[in-house]
Parts: structure tokens; C-alpha cells; sequence
């Protein structure tokens, strides 16, 4: 029988009321199941935003340095278990075990740097208008947070948003991908483990469309962090506005590399291969468009392809594996038809375009990874998310034509460009319309402590990562305080 596993509400291990679990499964092998998991419904939601709005009078009450010294702990647990946490992540969902330690380790930075800023979270103080009077503004906490989160980065994305969130004095309630149930587990674990008081982070399974949906309509929730799809990120920001919640979205991108005539071509091939299938092509900032100089079209085309053709597909647990499976089965048929699709729109198939089931694949949703060449900018391979390990190649005659391109898409998230020119690499960074640009380096590849987001339909303008996640979960209030003695009035004693 497969472990059971359960909720966490109030400092509780409880089962949904509904009493109905689903099981989680290894996408390289859908024999092997990693657990049952609670279905949650709205009762479940009520009882756990109960405990978070209790909790929350006594949490922010906390100093914030010692609430950063708990995050200190959580960041030392995390370090601990950074090995059979990225061995269960792979299990569960498919990345190969260098991308998974990768994951912890981005989950690590991100409580270390929490830690910290308990000692930070500064303010302003400004001079007053009048004299005998001080200003300032403060950061104060708002409330109780839903933190609705995809299954590509189990640890590192529940991270960035239930760290600063309690690190700011709020509390949570935290809503992992069905896809990815059992590191959430972990990490609720080792936060608990680390000594984060009871209610303050209460951990509810369960479909999106459900649980997610009941946390975002509830209206004692004050904002959602939300990480997803652009579809769901839009619902959620309809849903939402009923109750005037503030919502972060981070959502979808259509990723390009640049490689110009100039660009050193085998830095820049090591960066596209990564980029694209990396995480099997499953990630908000994976390439999914080469943009390729045609001078030197024919010739990187030849070495792409070459080295695609050797990249291993398995079981991410075995060490001379590369790319893993896609997540889940309704993912790999999401990719299938876009390779039909590029078919049909008179792309080339350049390799790759097919399921790859044959021996030790089998059991797992695995799917070659695939190029096509000669694609228009124009073409639904090169304007929608697909999500898998596709990337489209298209030609560009000129540096110009290419930031066209590049920016000729409804998202903004990552970009990259290789090049030796200096000049062009900072008319790039002006240029481009993306929230990440990189110069000689993949589209892939944020750092913990740099604002992580993207523009136009990204997302709605917030940022996670850094310092600047702490303005998502601080609110301003601003602070008069006059010693004068005297009514004073502002705007008009002193004109
Ligand atoms: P998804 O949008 O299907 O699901 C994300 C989360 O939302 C899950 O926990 C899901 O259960 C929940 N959800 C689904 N319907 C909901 C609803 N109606 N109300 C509330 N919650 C709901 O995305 P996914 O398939 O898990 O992840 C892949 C997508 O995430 C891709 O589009 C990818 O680009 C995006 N993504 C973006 C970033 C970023 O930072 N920009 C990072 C990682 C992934
Ligand atoms: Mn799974």
C-alpha cells in the first residue's frame, strides 16, 4: 500500500474532510506511486484561513530579527536533507537530480537571505515640512497569504513566497501542485521542525480549480502569491478583484537566445541546449525560440542538432541521464500537438517529434527532444508557451530584426543574447522587453537574491526574489509624530 499523507492545519496532521486522497505518481515510471494525497475542498480552506488569521495576531507580533532566526534554521535543515530531498523531488517529478539539488539550493538561498532581511526590512525617515516634527514611513505586515504554486520548482518557488512572506510578520496559507505534493510536505517538515509556531503555515492538497479557487475567492485572505500558467493567472485575477486582494502573478514566457555571427558559437551552443531542455523544456524562463544569425544559420544548426541527438533520455535519478520525462500524460499530449501544429504551419522537423516509449522509457512520459527549423516569427510554435522539450529556430538577417522578434510576443520573461559587441549588448539590455536578460548566458539561471519576473503578459507587474518580494508582503504606513507643542498644519502655516 502507498503511505497516506495529509494536511496541515493549526499545527495539526488531518485528512481532508471529504476523506478522498489521489494518488501522486513518477511520471518516469507511472507504476512506482509516490503517495495518496488528501482532495481538499472549501471546508478545508475555511479551517485552515481560521488558523492563519488567529495566528497572525501573535505572529506579527514577533520581532522580525527572531522571526529571521527561525528562517536561519529552516535554511541549516534544508542544507541537511539537501540530498534526499532532491532524490524525492526527482521521484516525484521527473528533473534529472543536478536540477533537483539546484531546486533545494535555490529554497536554501532564499532562507538564508530571509534570515537576513529580518535584520533589514528598512524604511524611510524624511524630513518633516514643519519644524519640531519627525516623518517616516515603516513596513508593516498585512495578513494572511495564499501561496499557489506550480510543480516545476517544488522547493525553490513555495520558497520565495512562504519565506518572505512569514518573514515579514504574515501568515499562510500554502497551496502546493498536485503534480508535486510530497516536497511541499517536506519543506511544511522541516518548517515546523526549524520551530515556525503552529497556524502560522498551514499546508492544504488539492486540484486548483478547487482548493486554489476557494483560497482566492475567501475573504479573509489579503493577497495571493500566485506562480502558473497565464490562463489560471488570469482567472485568479478576475476571481480575486471581488474582494480587493493584492495579487502577484508570475506566469508564462516564450523565452529567446539570440546567437549573432559574432557570438562565440560552442558558449552559445552549451547555453541553448540548456536552456531548452533543461527540465525537459518545463520551465517559465526554458528557450523555446533560437533566434540565429543566417551567417551562421547552416553551421550551428549542424552542431545543434548533433549534440541533441545525444542527450539521454531517463530516469533523472541515474547519473549519465540528461533530460527526463515530461510531468504528467495531459502535459505530453499538450506537446505532441504543438509538434503537429508546426508540421501543418511548414516548419521543419529538424529531429526529435516523436513519444519515446521504447525499453527502460516505457512507463514514463517521456518525448524526444525536438527541433524545428525555418520557423516564422509569426508561427503558433513561436508564439505559444508549449511547455516541453520543442524549440523553434528562426533566422534573423540582422541584430535589429532580431530584438524585433525577440520582443514580438505577448510575454516578457527571460531573454539572452550572445555576442562579442559590446555596443549590442547594451542596446540589448535597453531594448529588450523582458523583467531577465542575460548577455552570453542562457535564458535560464536566476540567482535568489535579484528580482525574478517578468513584463507585459508575464505577469501584472510584481517581483519575487530579492528585496523586492518585500514590498508584495509589506504594506507602507506612514508616521507623523510633532513635538511642538502646537497644532501645526501642513500645506499651509508654512505658505
Ligand atoms: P497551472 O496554472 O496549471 O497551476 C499552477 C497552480 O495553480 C497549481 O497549484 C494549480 O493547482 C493551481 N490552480 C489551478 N487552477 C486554479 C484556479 N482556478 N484557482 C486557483 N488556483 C488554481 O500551472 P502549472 O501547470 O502547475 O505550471 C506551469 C505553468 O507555470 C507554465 O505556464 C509556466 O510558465 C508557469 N510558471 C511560471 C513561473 C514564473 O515565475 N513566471 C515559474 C514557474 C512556472
Ligand atoms: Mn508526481
Amino acid at each position: 500500500m502507498p503511505q497516506k499523507f495529509q494536511n496541515f492545519i493549526n499545527g495539526q496532521w488531518v485528512d481532508a474532510k471529504s476523506g478522498k486522497t489521489s494518488a501522486n505518481r513518477n511520471p518516469a515510471n507511472w507504476d512506482d506511486i509516490v503517495g495518496l494525497f488528501p482532495k481538499s475542498g472549501k471546508e478545508d480552506i475555511d479551517e485552515a484561513v481560521k488558523a492563519a488569521r488567529a495566528t497572525y495576531e501573535k505572529w506579527r507580533l514577533m520581532p522580525a530579527p527572531a522571526r529571521g532566526d527561525i528562517l536561519r534554521k529552516i535554511g541549516d535543515l534544508l542544507v541537511k536533507n539537501k540530498e534526499d530531498i532532491a532524490h524525492e523531488m526527482t521521484r516525484e517529478m521527473g528533473k534529472v537530480l543536478d536540477e533537483t539539488r539546484g531546486d533545494v539550493q535555490e529554497g536554501i538561498d532564499t532562507a538564508y537571505y530571509a534570515a537576513t532581511e529580518g535584520r533589514r526590512l528598512f524604511g524611510h525617515t524624511v524630513p518633516s515640512e514643519l519644524p519640531n516634527k519627525f516623518a517616516m514611513a515603516i513596513r508593516v505586515p498585512i495578513g494572511v497569504a495564499g501561496i499557489i504554486t506550480p510543480w516545476n520548482f517544488p522547493m525553490a518557488i513555495p520558497t520565495w513566497g512562504i519565506f518572505p512572506a512569514i518573514l515579514s510578520g504574515n501568515t499562510v496559507v500554502f497551496k502546493p501542485a498536485s503534480d508535486t505534493p510530497k516536497t511541499a510536505t517536506t519543506l511544511v517538515q522541516i518548517m515546523m521542525e526549524a520551530g515556525i509556531p503552529e497556524g502560522v503555515v498551514n499546508l492544504v492538497h488539492g486540484a486548483g480549480g478547487e482548493v486554489g479557487n476557494a483560497i482566492v475567492t475567501h475573504p479573509d485572505v489579503d493577497m495571493i502569491l500566485f506562480t502558473g500558467s497565464s490562463e489560471i493567472g488570469k482567472q485568479i485575477s478576475r476571481d480575486a478583484s471581488a474582494t480587493l486582494k493584492r495579487v502577484s502573478l508570475e506566469l508564462g514566457g516564450k523565452n529567446a537566445q539570440i546567437v549573432m555571427d559574432d557570438a562565440d558559437l560552442e558558449l552559445a551552443l552549451d547555453g541553448v541546449l540548456w536552456g531548452a531542455f533543461g527540465t525537459t523544456g518545463q520551465r517559465c524562463t526554458a528557450t523555446s525560440r533560437l533566434i540565429l544569425h543566417e551567417n551562421v544559420y547552416e553551421k550551428f544548426m549542424e552542431m545543434l542538432v548533433e549534440r541533441t541527438k545525444r542527450l539521454k533520455l531517463g530516469d533523472g535519478l541515474h547519473p549519465t541521464i540528461d533530460v527526463g520525462p515530461c510531468i504528467n500524460e495531459a502535459q505530453r499530449r499538450i506537446v505532441q500537438s504543438y509538434v503537429e501544429i508546426g508540421k501543418n504551419e511548414g516548419a521543419q522537423l529538424v529531429c526529435g517529434g516523436a513519444i519515446a516509449n521504447q525499453g527502460d522509457l516505457a512507463k514514463g512520459w517521456f518525448y524526444e527532444p525536438t527541433i524545428f527549423g525555418n520557423v516564422k516569427p509569426t508561427m503558433r510554435i513561436a508564439q505559444e508557451e508549449i511547455f516541453g522539450p520543442v524549440l523553434s529556430v528562426i533566422r534573423t538577417t540582422s541584430f535589429e530584426e532580431a530584438i524585433g522578434i525577440l520582443n514580438g510576443t505577448i510575454y516578457g520573461l527571460s531573454s539572452s543574447l550572445y555576442t562579442r559587441d559590446v555596443n549590442r549588448a547594451f542596446a540589448a539590455i535597453r531594448d529588450i522587453q523582458a523583467g531577465i536578460t542575460y548577455i552570453n548566458v542562457p535564458t535560464i539561471g536566476a540567482e535568489a537574491h535579484l528580482p525574478f519576473g517578468g513584463v507585459k503578459q508575464t505577469g501584472n507587474g510584481h517581483r519575487e526574489g530579492g528585496w523586492a518580494v518585500y514590498d508584495f508582503f509589506t504594506e507602507w504606513k506612514s508616521v507623523y509624530i510633532d513635538y511642538s507643542g502646537r497644532l501645526q498644519r501642513a500645506q499651509i502655516d508654512n505658505y
